[in-house]
């Protein structure tokens, strides 16, 4: 993501402690521990802008309310946020800032005051949101190292909580991809099998099967993973495989992707300097990228039950 793409994603209106502020307002004091300790969780979503019908939905809220839920409950946190107050203060933003582009959000509770690490409230609750389209060149896909930075252990910095903290970890692991040359990282487990992308889920395709690797992978939990694995049932007739993968395997895959909100669906045609498939995005890649745009953007009708729209 260029600097200036994203500079020209900021809207005039954030949403900050149950009010709309100008952008300049929305910010966390120095000696909260949301700042010193990390104590920050988050989910990260997006609104769809739908051209025809002059329309932006809201894809899958529910689920990403009952996981910054979860991870409020992880962290000791004492906030529960309904499904009704995250849509109403998503739809309140968005109308606030007349936008009519697909967007991605923040949705964050952290820990406000300057109590010590021991605290846990008073509970602030803030929402970005930036207009930002395709993160990534989906259509010659991009190319991953094999980190040699761990991914976090549930025993140690639980990926299912989505957490600021935990981001540290991905981003030694971005960064060093970076610096070696390759677009992004692919992180492994700390016994040594593979558990994620930086900022996505991994799917592989092996022997014409879809493979991810089970939740107990030290993954997030992610419900665009649950999306994918849903759409490859609806359209190929057979269940996703839901295990552990090694690194070797990765070398050897028909074709790779990562998924995730704000990424959506991309393709990954090079591990390590491996070419994956024909290193161009593969077939079940592009019909699962295609149909993933389709259901998130309301062209396709079904899973109706997924989208909320923002606008009439
Ligand atoms: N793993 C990590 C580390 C992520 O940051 C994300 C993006 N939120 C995902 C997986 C994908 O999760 P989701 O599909 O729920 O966005």
């Amino acid at each position: 993501m260029k600097p200036d793409t994203w500079k020209r994603g900021r809207v005039n209106y954030l949403f900050f402690n149950n009010e709309i502020v100008p952008y300049e307002q929305a910010v966390v004091h120095v000696t909260t521990p949301a700042y010193r300790y990390g104590a920050m969780v988050f989910e990260g979503l997006r609104g769809y802008w739908n051209d025809e019908e002059e329309q932006m939905y809201l894809f899958r809220v529910p689920e990403h309310c009952r996981r910054l839920n979860q991870s409020l409950k992880m962290t000791r946190m004492d906030l529960t946020v309904t499904v009704e107050e995250m849509t109403g203060n998503l739809i309140r933003l968005i109308r606030k800032n007349e936008i009519r582009e697909t967007i991605h959000f923040i949705y964050s509770a952290f820990l406000d005051g300057d109590g010590p690490m021991s605290s846990t409230g008073p509970i602030g609750t803030a929402i970005e949101i930036r207009k930002l389209g395709r993160m990534f060149d989906i259509e010659n896909g991009i190319r991953c190292s094999t980190s040699s930075w761990r991914r976090n252990t549930d025993d140690a910095s639980p990926m299912r909580i989505k957490s600021a903290a935990n981001y540290q970890n991905s981003r030694f692991a971005l960064l060093q991809a970076k610096q070696d040359g390759y677009d992004n990282a692919i992180l492994l487990t700390a016994s040594g099998k593979v558990s994620e992308g930086t900022g996505a889920c991994l799917c592989m395709v092996r022997d014409g099967r879809l493979v991810t690797p089970s939740i107990t992978s030290d993954i997030l939990e992610s419900i665009t993973r649950d999306t994918i694995i849903t759409l490859y049932r609806e359209q190929f007739d057979t269940n996703a495989a839901e295990r552990s993968i090694d690194r070797t395997e990765l070398y050897v895959a028909d074709e790779i992707f990562f998924c995730g909100s704000g990424y959506e669906v991309v393709p990954i045609v090079n591990v390590d300097g491996f070419s994956i498939g024909r290193g161009t995005p593969g077939e079940v890649t592009r019909q699962l990228m295609e149909s993933y745009r389709a259901v998130v953007t309301g062209k396709n009708s079904d899973h109706a039950e997924w989208r909320i729209s923002v606008y009439g």
